[in-house]
């Protein structure tokens, strides 16, 4: 059948979408390590076509029927140096070939580009391609050409056939097939033959395939051991083959950061295998992962990728959970709603959070890392998972300012160091550790010996905000005006008279106009000139409404809720802007502008870059007017 010559006329040649034609470009002509993964990424194409088929039979009585087992074929012919990879899945009908090979929805080459190009090393590694929903692709950096005959399982399908070099196009003309399923034969590269010998192709599949849920076999021979290790007791499977199933069960190539198993019989009878996988995939240009563990009732997939066996903030998480108590020939919809599914959701997801709780006691390390990867999941379960709030907020770890750069520390860990007058908790957001530390809010707390979380992304501070209190210590941002801050006390109270202070702050009030709500001598100052203060949330949540207004042109308001500048009344600068005021120079009104707007940059708000240019040009202009004389 490999030697098909398309009657004339049925042949049609057709251009791969641009992004498959640069990604092809780059599998067809570069030098890469780890090239038998092709075989890795074609058995579970043709073990998934076994899977869709097995299901459909299941609604659909109408299906083309396959002869023998379901089931994976290898055979090479080792003179020409062709392998053929033949399955009796689902196949594929001439539009399905058109659609999945060639033209449209393929966003995850895109991905897998940009993923390369942050990784440019001499010679990339292609391995994680199946990640990006493209592994088929592989197939090109071990073949000249690549020959597709397939059958649909729809009966009233015909056969067809794709033929590709991998260069700009493919072809497409009537197909041979005579029974349901898919044969792709590989003409291997000259520099592959060694891929072309039956010993190589069997340990190929033995390290990357070895849990294919289908009969592999190769020229004859069965190769891979099927298993649902999941079942098996935890004693009986070793640290590797957990690591083995995992990278098969989940493409994935990395081992997993860690894995929970157990079984239990009350209140339901399941089994779990559940992974945390190596990275966040979410980090490399998806949008939203997928979610990752499967539903099995008794070794037999029930639903893939469930969105409802676990919260949507777990949908890292990748596994398998095998219930016994699930019908088996429940519906999909049934399945949607079901409580016994909602009673499967809390049963798992605590003994996660549990497992999470007991890591982050016993093995701080391995958890921090755990964190550094997949915290903004937890973050986001704070924030949006109501029942298990309570067990979340044990789980999150910030810096603060009495921990090194780098080091974490628990919200617990820092209701334990409080001393008997401190009433809150307090935290400080900033983008980095450095700007926290360099802007004017931390200086009081400096003062005071009293810790600070810094939380350096909008939803730390939307979980705190949103929680309240923790431990019955109210949780409080400093950068908020509201609630009780600390203050320096009297013998460093402000040095500034009383009506030089009221007159001052009345004329930056009139200044400053409905830019802020109000002005007043502060008692946290010590080093800055001036801070700004929120009246309603904090500042970084100001931040995400001000990104929204600009987003929808609205502009940059302010904050909605009005903010508060307070004045450092022993700072140069402020006593520099009250002579100036005094002597009614003009100048003072520049200066006061430009103190605000300073204000508002140390409190990350953003600030409209021509207003700040003008007044640094002005400010420019009588610096240099300055002489030099006079300035020292
Ligand atoms: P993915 O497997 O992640 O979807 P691939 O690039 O490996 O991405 O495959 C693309 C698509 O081509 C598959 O989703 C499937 O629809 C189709 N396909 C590939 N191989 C087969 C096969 N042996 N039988 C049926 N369909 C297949
Ligand atoms: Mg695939």
């Amino acid at each position: 059948m490999s030697n098909h010559t398309p009657s004339p006329g049925t042949e049609e040649r057709k251009e791969f979408q641009t992004e498959i034609r640069q990604l092809l470009d780059l599998v067809v002509n570069s030098l890469y390590t780890n090239r038998e993964i092709f075989l890795r990424e074609l058995i579970s194409n043709a073990a998934d076509a076994c899977e869709k088929v097995r299901y459909m039979a299941l609604t659909s009585p109408t299906l083309r029927p396959a002869s023998g087992d379901l089931g994976v074929e290898i055979t090479i012919n080792e003179q020409d140096h062709i392998l053929t990879i033949s399955d009796n899945g689902v196949g594929m009908t001439r539009e399905e070939l058109i659609e999945n090979l060639g033209t449209i929805a393929h966003s995850g080459s895109k991905s897998f580009l940009s993923y390369l190009s942050e990784h440019q090393e001499q010679a990339p590694d292609l391995s994680l391609i199946g990640q990006f929903g493209v592994g088929f692709y592989s197939a090109f950096m071990v073949a000249t050409k690549v020959v597709i005959q397939t059958l649909s399982a729809d009966s009233q399908a015909d056969a067809c056939c794709w033929t590709s070099e991998g260069l700009g196009s493919y072809t497409l003309s009537a197909g041979t097939r005579e029974e349901r399923g898919t044969s792709i034969e590989i003409h291997l590269k000259e520099d592959a033959f060694d891929l072309g010998k039956a010993d190589k192709i069997k340990q190929i599949i033995n390290k990357y395939s070895n849990f294919v849920p289908y009969p592999v076999s190769v020229n004859g021979d069965k190769v891979n051991t099927v298993e649902a290790i999941w079942v098996k007791n935890k004693n009986e499977i070793s640290g590797e083959e957990y690591d083995e199933f995992y990278k098969f069960y989940t493409g994935a190539y990395d081992d997993p950061l860690g894995r929970l198993h157990f079984s239990s019989d009350a209140p339901l009878s399941l089994h779990a295998l559940l992974y945390m996988p190596g990275s966040n995939m979410e980090r490399f240009g998806f949008s939203r992962i997928e979610r990752g563990v499967n539903l099995f009732c008794k070794k037999v997939l029930i639903q893939e990728k469930s969105e409802t066996i676990l919260p949507e903030w777990m949908r890292f998480v990748r596994g398998v959970i095998d219930c016994e108590d699930l019908p088996l020939n429940i519906s999909r919809e049934t399945l949607q709603d079901s409580t016994l599914l909602q009673k499967l959701n809390r049963v798992v997801a605590s003994r996660l959070l549990k497992y999470w709780e007991e890591q982050a006691r016993d093995e701080k390390t391995t958890y921090e890392e755990f964190w550094k990867e997949f915290g903004i999941f937890l973050k986001e379960g704070a924030a949006t998972d109501i029942v298990n709030r309570a067990d979340l907020l044990k789980l999150l770890r910030f810096e603060s300012s009495i921990t090194e750069p780098g080091e974490l520390t628990s919200l617990d860990e820092y209701v334990d160091r409080m001393t008997d007058s401190q009433k809150n908790i307090y935290f400080v957001s900033g983008p980095t550790r450095a700007s926290i530390e360099q802007g004017p809010y931390l200086e009081i707390f400096r003062e005071s010996h009293m810790e600070v979380l810094y939380t350096y992304q909008a939803i730390d501070d939307y979980v705190l905000m949103n929680v309240g209190s923790y431990r019955d210590k109210p949780l409080q941002s400093v950068d908020q005006d509201s609630g009780d801050l600390p203050d320096l006390g009297p013998e460093k109270s402000p040095q500034m008279d009383d009506t030089t202070a009221t007159q001052l702050t009345t004329w930056l009030k009139e200044v400053f106009q409905d830019k802020v709500k109000d002005v007043r001598v502060s008692k946290r100052l010590v080093d800055s000139p001036a801070v700004l203060l929120s009246m309603g949330g904090s500042h970084s949540m100001n931040r995400l409404f001000q990104s929204m207004n600009e987003a929808s042109g609205i502009g940059f308001p302010g904050n909605a809720f009005g903010d508060i500048l307070e004045i450092n009344a022993n700072h140069d600068v402020i006593q520099g802007i009250e002579r100036l005021r005094a002597a009614e120079d003009p100048f003072a009104t520049t200066a006061a502008g430009q103190l605000l707007v300073s204000a508002q940059m140390a409190a990350g708000l953003h600030v409209d870059p021509r207003l700040l240019s003008a007044g640094l040009n002005d400010l420019l202009a009588r610096a240099v007017q300055t002489p030099s004389h006079e300035a020292s």
